[in-house]
């Protein structure tokens, strides 16, 4: 069957209320998104498994869900305000801006690694390298300039006199600076970690490809607090089960690879990303890194507040280190998307199936009459299924093009109500997979249903 291309995924996206373009009675707003129905569901099931296995299932590791609007004295602690900000360059001739890391990367097919050299480098690789404007070919650049990618709002009752503040451009400072009070509180002894979900606004030079790089974006993520003897040991622990997580939701080994930075931060010990082999081409999908003790230590200096751990065993201070792992809920969303889409040959016929891993399908089921004198019967399945999983519910067409619309949201069990079932009670179930269909007591449903979503 023919490959999947970002434009197919996109327009299934839309059409079956996975996704649709953000603001688009006005034209839309490039590079936004919205969720529609299903893919809030796809979302939050996503977020759900990632909170199960790496909060709920890990005793060491605690949530919070810090505030979006933070002081903007941590941004300055951060570095973001003074130096985070990406080399960018304008094409003279038609007026594109591009990042000038990515023109380089791309232009050696990710044999230069970029990120660590200076604007003076990149400025003359892509001058004796000849690279033209990837929009109209000309080459006529300006020179690099830093582009702060945060959006900025302000504070105050007036506009004259208010405060600029930040929309945060990424959520782990929400953690750093909860330190203290998450270990406090919950009376934690390191090696233990703070989890968030939630939103990181940037205002990306070069978004697009779907979900994959947008203006404001969900980022799950961690921070390991450690002693730095055992620190290296949990960011490989952490680079497993990262991978681990990946592909227990379904995406395929093949598709997965480790990219280990050989150029660090400063500050960094090690960093390493997983990338996933999306229709654009191999990509990050998350990133692990060890950032030794610089967050805090930047907090500690900026805040003049000591953030130092008192280890309850030997009664000695100090700076734990911080292993960081960092996933974006849509980006991962997309590469789940891409894994699940299937056009599948039938013997007379062709049908698009999203194989998603049950535990993150939109519905778990869908409740089909087969004829509408049927409903009733059909509503009070749907009612008390209902109480326990996101089901659907359908009377309307033939009941091939019901299967059909349930394959491509990924609903994984269809049950039909027929006459019989008004006799005894029992129902036909089929899997979206196999498209196998079973007999069982509707009494049965609600406890297969749940062996068959675990994740
Ligand atoms: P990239 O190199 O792709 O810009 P990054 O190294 O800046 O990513 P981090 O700051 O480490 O990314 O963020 C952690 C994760 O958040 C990324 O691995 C990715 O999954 C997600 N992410 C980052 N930026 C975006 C974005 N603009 N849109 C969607 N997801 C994003």
């Amino acid at each position: 069957m023919s490959k999947l291309t970002m434009e197919k995924l996109v327009s299934l996206c839309k059409n079956r209320g996975f996704v649709f373009p953000g603001s688009e009675i006005y034209g839309g707003f490039a590079n936004t998104w919205d969720f529609g129905p299903v893919g809030v569901e796809l979302k939050n099931n996503v977020k759900k498994a990632w909170w199960k296995r790496f909060v709920q299932e890990d005793p060491n590791t605690y949530g919070v869900d810090a505030a979006i609007l933070m002081n903007p004295k941590v941004w300055e602690a951060s570095g973001h305000v003074a130096s985070f900000g990406d080399p960018k360059m304008d094409c003279k001739k038609c007026k594109q801006r591009f990042r000038a890391d990515t023109l380089v990367e791309n232009h050696s097919k990710g044999s230069v690694s970029a990120e660590a050299m200076t604007n003076e480098q990149l400025e003359e690789y892509i001058q004796s390298n000849h690279i033209t404007c990837p929009h109209c070919g000309g080459f006529d650049w300006t020179a690099i300039r830093k582009f702060n990618p945060m959006f900025t709002t302000s504070r105050g009752t007036l506009e004259e006199g208010a405060d600029t503040v930040y929309l945060r451009p990424e959520t782990c400072q929400g953690e750093y600076v909860n330190f203290l009070n998450v270990q406090r509180t919950a009376r934690a002894k390191i090696p233990f970690a703070i989890a968030q979900i939630g939103k990181s606004f940037r205002n990306e030079i070069t978004p697009g490809n779907f979900l994959f790089r947008t203006i404001e974006f969900e980022q799950m993520e961690l921070q390991m607090f450690c002693k730095e003897s055992e620190s290296m040991e949990i960011y490989n622990d952490y680079k497993a089960r990262a991978l681990k997580f990946v592909e227990d939701l379904g995406l395929k080994s093949e598709n997965l690879r480790y990219h280990d930075h050989d150029k660090l931060a400063h500050y960094a010990k090690a960093a390493c990303d997983i990338q996933y082999n999306f229709p654009i081409g191999w990509q990050e999908l998350n990133g692990i890194h060890h950032r030794g003790t610089w967050d805090l230590s930047r907090h500690q200096e900026f805040s003049g507040k000591s953030m130092l751990y008192l280890d309850p065993f030997t009664n000695e201070k100090f700076l734990p280190n911080v292993i960081e792992y960092s996933i974006g809920a849509d980006r991962l969303t997309l590469a789940l998307l891409c894994a699940a889409y299937e056009e599948e040959a039938l013997e007379n016929d062709t049908r698009i199936v999203m194989h998603l891993h049950p535990a993150i399908a939109p519905y778990k089921v869908a409740i089909l009459p087969l004829q509408k004198n049927l409903s009733q019967k059909a509503k009070e399945v749907y009612a008390s299924l209902a109480k326990d999983f996101m089901c659907d519910y359908d009377e309307a067409g033939s009941i091939g093009k019901r299967y059909r619309r349930q394959d491509e949201i990924g609903t994984p069990f269809c049950v039909t109500i027929d006459f019989d079932t008004l006799e005894d009670e029992t129902i036909t179930i089929r899997d979206r997979d196999t498209m196998k269909q079973e007999r069982l007591k509707i009494n049965e449903l609600n406890n297969y249903i749940s062996q068959k979503i675990k994740f």
